[in-house]
């Protein structure tokens, strides 16, 4: 039998003894065990009646345990779907009510308030716990260890993964294991993972980084994981010894950054730092170089497309850009409205098409028909551009642009020149309804510690530097940018706030 994403990891797999994930005190598990342990959870799947096709909804914390459990999932066929171990009943509700799983996997203390929604919408319930502990596993230890997998074909689905709902309610984006098989492949390759690298993975495992981007990379390449709960900088630090590479969110790098113990000495034997999910400031990207010597490697994805665009391994890894189209995956830069191409270096919508793509929006044939051209590139949603090197940057989300007066404005060309004013740590430029303009510019600043600088002295900089449609019409000052788990900033909760700031 050939399972298309499992038989292709299983096919790369190293002997048996070598370590596959450790954990922050020091226990963990070698492949062998990957593939026993993935063995069980399949047979215990089929216990609770899960059959090639059927949707496995998980919301537990994450453990190795939670790893051996997507495994299982592959190898039985059913189609594993992570959820956010932030969301609360209601929102549970809505995506278990989407997905319509045939098993529910939860935390023990959640139970009971989970049950409920499962026996409503008929679906098992198992549980799994932070120690991999829990009623699944339970079922697991008493089975057998092997399990042949089912037969599945490139096209067919692997997982049903949520976007992150940073501009609107969260959507089931329909993986194959064809997409994510090609683009772990891809990334194994492009960033040279072998079995020499340790991941020091401190990423949630129910989004597409910490998931795809850093367990499927690490199982192609047969490499090892230090696995820590969550992140926490001190706990980075002292496991950094133990790594060779690391791949994080900015506020990761941001955070790290903060450590006296931060040091070119403490770093010397890393290989690779990886950034992505939200934009690495230059200025990071910058202090990280001159602190430790290393340069961040930012790329772009998304949970629709899995990754697109990485800086290169060998070549300029540039501040502020995303690199280039990964092999394989066409990117093209359109007129939004029309779809016409653009001629190079002007902004537009960043398209792309590839093996890495999806498959659609689960259960939303006309959401999917919008997001596709009929040559069969996605509409990302992004705007960006290409440089004459040839690296993609972005310019910010196609909802996030701001009409003013009939003017676009691109609010990461204003957040730039705001970034660079001395006393500025970063900023967020949103459109504010406004009875004359339409949407007023407006930035949202947060400043370096003990800097007191103020909203006329930006406003006077930003005079000579940007022409005067560009110009906020007001600074405000917070103390921190809202963010959401995945690090990203979320301008709709800024937009809510201000709402009536021209009223
Ligand atoms: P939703 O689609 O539900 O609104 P989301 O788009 O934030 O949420 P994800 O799929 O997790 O959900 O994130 C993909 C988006 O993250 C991309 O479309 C892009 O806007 C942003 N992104 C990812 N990597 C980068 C990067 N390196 N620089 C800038 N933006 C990035
Ligand atoms: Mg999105």
């Amino acid at each position: 039998v050939s399972n298309h994403l499992f038989s292709l990891i299983r096919s790369r797999m190293p002997e048996a003894g070598k370590p596959f994930l450790t954990l922050a005190d020091g226990s963990g598990f070698d492949y062998g065990a990957v593939l026993a342990w993935s063995g069980r959870y399949a047979n215990a799947l089929r216990g609770y009646g899960v059959e090639t096709g059927d949707r496995v909804v998980v919301q537990v914390e994450k453990s190795p345990q939670a790893v051996f459990l997507y495994l299982a999932c592959l190898r039985a066929g059913a189609v594993f779907v992570p959820l956010n171990t932030a969301y609360t009943k209601a929102e549970l509700d809505y995506f278990v009510g989407d997905a319509e799983p045939r098993l529910l996997v939860c935390a023990p203390e959640k139970a009971d308030e989970l049950g409920e929604i499962g026996t409503r919408l008929g679906a098992a319930v198992a549980t799994l716990g932070s120690l991999g502990d829990g009623s699944l596993t339970e079922v697991a230890k008493a089975a057998p260890e092997s399990f042949d997998e089912v037969t599945r074909g490139e096209d067919d689905l692997a997982a049903l993964l949520y976007t992150s709902g940073t501009t609107g309610r969260s959507k089931g984006a329909m993986l194959t294991h064809g997409n994510l098989a090609s683009n772990a492949l891809t990334l194994a390759d492009y960033w040279r993972f072998s079995q020499t690298d340790v991941l020091l993975h401190a990423l949630p495992i129910f989004h597409t980084h910490g998931l795809f981007v850093a367990i499927n990379t690490t199982l192609m390449a047969g490499s090892s994981l230090i696995f820590l709960p969550r992140f926490d900088a001190a706990e980075v630090l002292r496991h950094l010894p133990g790594a060779t590479c690391m791949m994080g969110v900015p506020t990761f790098y941001v955070r790290l950054l903060q450590q006296a113990g931060l040091t070119a000495e403490t770093t010397a034997h890393m290989r690779l730092f990886v950034s992505g999910s939200a934009p690495l400031l230059s200025e990071t990207h910058e202090q990280w170089k001159a602190r430790t010597g290393h340069a961040i490697l930012e790329r772009y994805g998304m949970t629709e497309t899995n990754m697109i665009t990485s800086n290169p391994y060998d070549g300029a890894r540039v501040a502020g850009a995303v690199g280039m189209p990964l092999p394989g995956i066409s990117l093209r830069i359109v007129q939004p409205e029309t779809g016409e191409a653009l001629p190079q270096g002007e902004i537009g919508m960043i398209e792309v098409k590839g093996p890495n793509v999806f498959k659609g929006y689960w259960r939303m044939p006309e959401k999917t028909k919008a997001e596709f051209r009929t040559d069969g590139f996605f509409i990302t949603g992004d705007l960006g551009k290409i440089d004459d090197r040839g690296y993609v940057h972005i310019v910010g989300r196609g909802k996030d642009l701001v009409i003013t007066g009939g003017y676009n404005v691109y609010p990461k060309e204003v957040e730039t020149e705001i970034d660079g004013i001395p006393g500025v740590f970063e900023s967020a430029v949103i459109g504010v309804p406004h009875a004359d303009f339409g949407e007023g510019v407006t930035a949202i600043v947060v400043r370096k510690p003990g800097s007191t600088v103020e909203e006329r002295t930006i406003l006077q900089t930003l005079e000579g530097r940007l022409a005067k449609f560009k110009q906020p019409k007001r600074v405000l000052f917070v103390d921190e940018l809202p963010r959401n788990t995945m690090g990203k900033v979320q301008k709709n909760v800024l937009q809510t706030t201000y709402r009536d700031l021209y009223a």
